[in-house]
């Protein structure tokens, strides 16, 4: 060991002494310091230092705060910077009693401060120096103590390095004056604690960062919490990973502001005193450690640091987290470093005494095992090695101050002070940043967004189903709307189609009540014409039978006359009863002859007065009289004879008649003798021309007789007066069925074939036409040829032939349209079948009126039926239809037609399609 004598104390020290805790520094293996060689302390220094592993010590050089931030920057996320333990020696101002007790001897050291160095006297020639990082006079204040033993360290902690700030020490060195003084009395006077924590507070930014401490004791290797001294063994917990150890037991409360601070420094310091006076010791037995665990958030200030390390891709930099720096200063205030056995007097046994100071020897003992550079370092062995671990060796940044007293009698325990300081200076640690990433603050950070994204999700989830739920509701509204508009239109709609359906049902209906009126009318006019007509004729007949009743009534009362006269002549004549009785019968027979001889003289009359008759034919042939067009003509004819013959030609027929019998005359049809058989059929038919006759004849076989001379005589002349004949008993309803019965149709068709006389032809034609105008005979009719008959007629062109051959159309015709309009006939017409179309078309505008009205009047009936109407049209009888509506002369025929024409559906398309105007 180099000794210097001392070359004078330098006390006080001028300016202030920058102490840093960071710089390499070479040491030697002692560091009693050789007087010739001795280099000045300096934290600065470490530029000139042979550093061992070379690292640069400039991130912990400034010593202002500003500095101190900029230069924590590092290209490593933690670096490992090599620090040295620094140690500081404090000497405490001599005593009251030491300054009566030593006032004659010298203090046992002397400091050089300017030179950071102690004397420490052996005797009084010789003295042995030794170099302190720091050496702090009794003069030294405790603000410049804090600063150079302290305010490092703090700075460090503030940094996020872990601190110890320790101070070693006989009992009443100092130590609790160094550290532990609140200085309420005087500000001064405040120590290592309250300063730091003034520091602190002055640094951190409580809204990012917090501070809080534990405040404990540890004696007998119990570790108490006194800030809850009810918690006085707390189990010290190591995190096998990092080493890294924590007392979870222990109060740890949150400090704010500087006052609470120091109440619960004072609180700590109570509760150590009556900790220790129940444990029957004083507080220098025990440690004091107080732990401020400063936790800073560098987010915003440190940025660049996390991305310059190239570890982080930039998809997760928003997901970054935070960066936090947890430094924690631990505060040491041990317990008096004096020999136990010197304060035996406490009454402790010696087990006891070997407890007491456990920690504090394996704290020598780990820190000269560290100083040794030793394989093995003891921290195992007390609570006080394990809780010191990362001062000693470790991470932290570890300033310790011993403190000594004056006193030369205390020299030996000053002198072992000082070597545990020497001891303690080559204690190397390798402070690191206690930097990590507060993945919880992240975590919760995220975790409030992640909420904030839900409620936000939860919000636009619910405004969307709202959304939704309105569109769904608007749809509904407006689909049952559109439902309800489709459903009043489709009844509106129905209602209209509804109405004008039965509006058209209506017309319809009018036009059908219309048309049937209209043919009704058209039918009872025609029927009404017919009957007419007919009614005419009934009433001459009625006038004629009222005449001839009128005399045959005159003859009955004559007889009556003549009766009753013979009556009254009966009495007186009895007697000549039997002479007149045959008077009478030669009478009778007289009669009987006269009669004969009367049928001969009338029959010689007929035949004169038929013979006259043909005369007046061949006179009318020659073209005096046109227009002969029916049977009644033939009856006129007769009559007109008659007249012709005298008025009193007619009463002397009859009577003949009436006195030659019915009966003689009929079988005189069948005399041999010709002449005869033609006289006779001439009476006959001039007796058939007389309605009044017609039922007699008919009823004594008259019209057989007639039907069989058809079938029987060769002869013309018999022919045509039996047709005529037959002709005017075929005017009578019940005579047309008996005709039709006795194969009347085919007899007259025969006859017809036969005939060459256009007379006997339009006799035969005028048959025929009267059975065409009776309703129950049509088929019949026309079954049996009648029809037939009639059109092959026409080969004769005699135009009375052709006359009656058209009435026979025009009765047939009315007579299928009557059966038409009753629904009793359907199909088309028998005229058509039978192929009289074309004869009717070609004869419809025929020159002679008895045929044009005629076929006229056919066409109307025959297109009464819409079953007729495409043949018609066809057979080019709708020209003449038209033709007839528009020229007719005789206005009712031309109504007619025009009614059948407008009712026609057929003939109205046909006349739109031929764009024939109507
Ligand atoms: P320790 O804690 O080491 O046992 P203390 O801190 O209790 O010692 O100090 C013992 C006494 O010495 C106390 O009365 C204290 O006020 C006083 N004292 C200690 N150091 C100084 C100093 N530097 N200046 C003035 N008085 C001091
Ligand atoms: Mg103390």
């Amino acid at each position: 060991m180099a000794t210097s004598s001392g070359g004078g104390s330098g006390s006080g020290g001028g300016g202030t002494y920058s102490y840093r805790n960071g710089a390499t520094h070479s040491h030697k293996s002692s560091s009693k310091l050789d007087t010739h060689t001795h280099k000045p302390l300096s934290l600065n220094s470490s530029s000139n230092s042979s550093s061992k592993n070379h690292v640069k010590s400039k991130s912990l050089g400034p010593s202002s705060t500003t500095q101190r931030r900029n230069s924590t920057t590092s290209k490593d996320h933690h670096p490992s910077v090599p620090g040295r333990v620094r140690v500081a020696v404090r000497l405490r101002p001599r005593n009251a009693e030491e300054s009566v007790a030593d006032a004659d001897f010298a203090d046992c050291v002397e400091l050089q401060p300017e030179l950071k160095r102690l004397k420490l006297r052996k005797n009084n020639w010789d003295a042995d120096t030794y170099a302190f990082d720091e050496v702090l006079t009794e003069f030294a204040s405790q603000k410049r103590v804090y600063e150079v033993v302290a305010r490092p360290v703090v700075e460090s902690v503030l940094d996020g390095y872990n601190g110890t700030i320790m101070a070693y020490g006989q009992t009443g060195t100092g130590k609790t004056y160094t550290l532990g003084r609140l200085g309420e009395e005087d500000t001064a006077a405040r120590g290592i604690m309250v300063r730091s924590m003034e520091d602190i507070l002055a640094d951190v930014s409580l809204e990012t960062d917090s501070v809080s401490v534990s405040y404990l004791q540890l004696y007998m290797e119990s570790i108490q919490d006194l800030l809850d001294p009810a918690n006085d063994n707390i189990t010290i917990v190591e995190d096998p990973r990092t080493g890294d150890v924590s007392l979870p037991g222990a109060s740890l409360v949150e400090i704010r502001d500087q006052q609470s601070f120091v109440e619960l420094l004072r609180l700590g310091e109570v509760h150590r005193f009556a900790a220790n006076t129940k444990l029957n010791t004083e507080s220098s037995r025990s440690h004091a450690i107080l732990m401020v665990h400063v936790r800073r958030s560098i987010k915003g200030r440190d940025a660049g640091h996390s991305s310059e390390n190239g570890n982080h891709p930039h998809s997760v930099k928003s997901l970054k987290p935070p960066v936090v720096r947890k430094g924690k200063l631990v505060v040491v205030d041990l317990a008096g470093s004096e020999r136990i056995d010197k304060s035996g007097s406490e009454g402790h046994t010696l087990e006891e005494a070997k407890s007491i100071n456990l920690s504090l020897s394996a704290l020598g003992k780990c820190i000269n095992a560290l100083a040794e550079n030793s394989a093995h370092v003891p921290f195992r062995d007390s609570k006080l090695t394990r809780l010191l671990r990362d001062s000693f060796g470790g991470t932290a940044r570890t300033s310790l101050v011993i403190t000594i007293g004056p006193s030369p009698k205390h020299r030996g325990e000053t002198a072992s002070t000082i070597m545990f300081g020497q001891r303690a200076m080559k204690v190397e640690n390798m402070v690191k940043l206690k930097e990590e990433f507060d993945y919880k603050s992240l975590a919760r950070k995220l975790d409030v967004e992640l909420d904030k994204l839900i409620m936000e999700h939860e919000r636009q989830q619910k405004a969307f189903e709202d959304e939704i739920e309105r569109m769904a509701t608007e749809a509904q509204h407006r689909l049952s709307e559109a439902e309800r508009n489709y459903i009043d239109l489709l009844e509106k709609e129905k209602s209209k189609y509804e109405k004008d359906y039965m509006d058209s049902i209506r017309k319809l209906e009018d036009q059908l009540a219309m048309n049937q009126r209209k043919n009704e009318d058209s039918h009872i006019k025609s029927r009404a014409e017919v009957y007419s007509e007919e009614l005419a004729d009934l009433k001459k007949m009625l006038q004629k039978e009222t005449l001839l009743r009128k005399a045959a009534e005159g003859e009955v009362n004559h007889l009556k006359i003549q009766v009753s006269e013979l009556k009254m002549s009966e009495a007186s004549r009895k007697s000549e009863i039997l002479k007149v009785h045959k008077m009478l019968e030669e009478e009778v027979h007289q009669k009987e002859k006269l009669e004969r001889e009367i049928a001969i003289l009338q029959s010689q009359l007929l035949q004169l007065s038929l013979e006259s008759d043909q005369t007046r034919h061949q006179f009318e042939r020659d073209g005096l009289e046109k227009d002969v067009s029916s049977v009644d003509s033939l009856t006129s004819q007769v009559k007109h004879q008659q007249q012709a013959s005298g008025n009193g030609e007619k009463p002397s027929i009859a009577k003949l008649f009436e006195q030659v019998g019915l009966q003689k005359i009929l079988s005189l049809l069948e005399a041999e003798d010709a002449d005869v058989r033609i006289h006779a059929v001439k009476v006959v038919a001039n007796l058939a021309a007389e309605e009044a006759n017609q039922g007699k004849i008919v009823e004594a076989g008259g019209l057989t007789s007639l039907l069989r001379l058809l079938q029987s005589s060769q002869d013309e002349t018999i022919h045509r007066v039996a047709a005529g004949a037959i002709a005017n008993l075929a005017m009578n309803e019940t005579n047309q069925e008996l005709i039709m019965s006795q194969g009347g149709i085919s007899l007259l068709s025969m006859t017809a074939a036969s005939a060459e006389d256009p007379q006997t032809l339009r006799m035969v034609a005028g048959a025929i036409a009267n059975l065409c105008g009776n309703d129950k005979l049509q088929s019949k009719l026309r079954g049996e040829g009648g029809i037939k008959a009639l059109l092959g007629m026409v080969r004769c062109r005699h135009p009375d032939v052709h006359a009656q051959v058209a009435r026979g159309i025009a009765n047939f015709a009315k007579c299928e349209s009557r059966a038409s309009s009753l629904g009793t006939k359907s199909a088309r017409s028998f005229l058509i079948e039978d192929g009289a179309l074309a004869w009717i078309v070609q004869n419809a505008n025929n020159e002679a009126s008895s045929i044009r009205r005629h076929i006229e009047l056919a066409l109307c009936h025959l297109a009464q039926h819409e079953t007729n109407a495409r043949d018609m049209i066809n057979g080019g009888a709708l020209w003449e239809l038209v033709r007839i509506s528009r020229d007719c002369s005789r206005e009712d025929i031309k109504t007619l037609a025009h009614r059948t024409l407008v009712s026609s559906p057929t003939f109205q398309a046909e006349m739109r399609r031929m764009r024939i105007s109507y």
